[in-house]
């Protein structure tokens, strides 16, 4: 069976300690005599709980900088939809955290399971190494994810654990499970990253973050619609260093790839690599055309119009709603 659940766990799956306990001294004894004993253990048990909980997280930084927290279904995913503004955020100080939901181990033609995990963790902290930010790959198997209260604490505890003033992920609509589940589960948790007593054991946030959708072609029951478009003129290039280091997936072509896109000629390897990173360009300069009006409403008639690259996210209705001043601040780069 590929993947060993233990091989590269980072995140934490443990359930509330307080549920438990809850459960346990309430459900003994009944009769008028033991009903102060009870009451005596609800107060302190929600004493306990509270002190549990601490006080909550603030949404700003005491540094002032920005804390982002982007979210995938695989490890390449996030780099593929923010990598260009997380280098951006990252050159300015702000903590990015880019965070693959699976650990991608049937995500080759010819490779699987524990070694292809860990080969892509290894690809995706390249690439992170280069844009300037922190990553973590949670080891659930790639094509298994479903939305469970496990999975969603795990996401929550997350968000809260990195103090995120914006959250990222995909929408809910999307081709691949693990794209819509991990749609589904960043969803799920914003709002009850605010709720105290769901996981008591991360200090709750007392904003919620702003929440972001990348962009996605589909159609039903809605399409994509931009909130926000950036320009990543000048990260381009070490965007597409970072994806180049993700060979698995896009030289060899990843789960639907085959050794014919792998040459044995050098020469001929170098054209493949050159064509896998102007497919990327390309990629980008479709986004900067697709989202043209929405740049020139950030930008201006002038610059909007001149940018070559971008990236665009639609702000998700369930976070807190930003206004458009607010938009610029957490983008902090239309001044440039
Ligand atoms: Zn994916």
């Amino acid at each position: 069976m590929p993947g060993d659940e233990n091989t590269i766990v980072f995140g934490s799956r443990s359930g509330p300690i307080i549920s438990v306990c809850i459960s346990t001294v309430f459900g003994y004894g009944s009769g008028a005599n033991l009903n102060h004993a009870m009451n005596m253990r609800r107060l302190l048990l929600i004493s306990i709980a509270v002190t549990l909980c601490g006080s909550p997280s603030g949404a700003a930084s005491a540094d002032g900088k920005l804390r982002i927290i982007c979210f995938g279904a695989h490890p390449d995913d996030c780099e593929l939809q923010a990598g260009g503004v997380a280098a951006m955020w990252a050159a300015k100080g702000h903590k990015v955290k880019l965070v693959s939901v699976t650990n991608g181990d049937i995500g080759h033609w010819r490779e699987a399971g524990g070694p292809l995990a860990l080969r892509r963790a290894e690809e995706v902290r390249k690439a992170d190494k280069i844009l300037g930010v922190t990553s973590q790959v949670l080891d659930i198997h790639d094509g298994e994810l479903l939305p469970t209260i496990e999975n969603r604490r795990l996401i929550t505890r997350l968000i809260r654990e990195w103090n995120a003033d914006i959250v990222m992920g995909p929408r809910p609509n999307d081709y691949h499970p693990d794209h819509r589940y991990t749609g589904v589960l960043v969803q799920d948790a914003a709002y009850m990253v605010t709720v105290p007593f769901f996981c008591p054991d991360v200090p709750y946030l007392k904003h919620n973050p702003v929440f972001l959708y990348y962009p996605d072609r589909f159609q039903k029951p809605n399409p994509f619609q931009p909130d926000i478009a950036i320009s990543i003129d000048p990260v381009i290039e070490k965007k597409l260093d970072a994806l180049d280091t993700l060979e698995s997936q896009f030289y060899e072509g990843g789960a639907n790839g085959s050794a014919e896109l792998i040459p044995s000629d050098p020469a001929k390897q170098q054209e493949r690599k050159r064509e896998v990173r102007a497919g990327f360009a390309k990629r980008n300069e479709d986004l900067g055309q697709r989202f043209r009006a929405k740049l020139t409403d950030f930008y201006g008639a002038d610059k909007g119009g001149s940018v070559k690259y971008a990236e665009a996210f639609e702000v998700c209705e369930y976070g807190r709603s930003p206004s458009s001043q607010e938009l610029k601040e957490l983008f902090p780069f239309f001044g440039e």
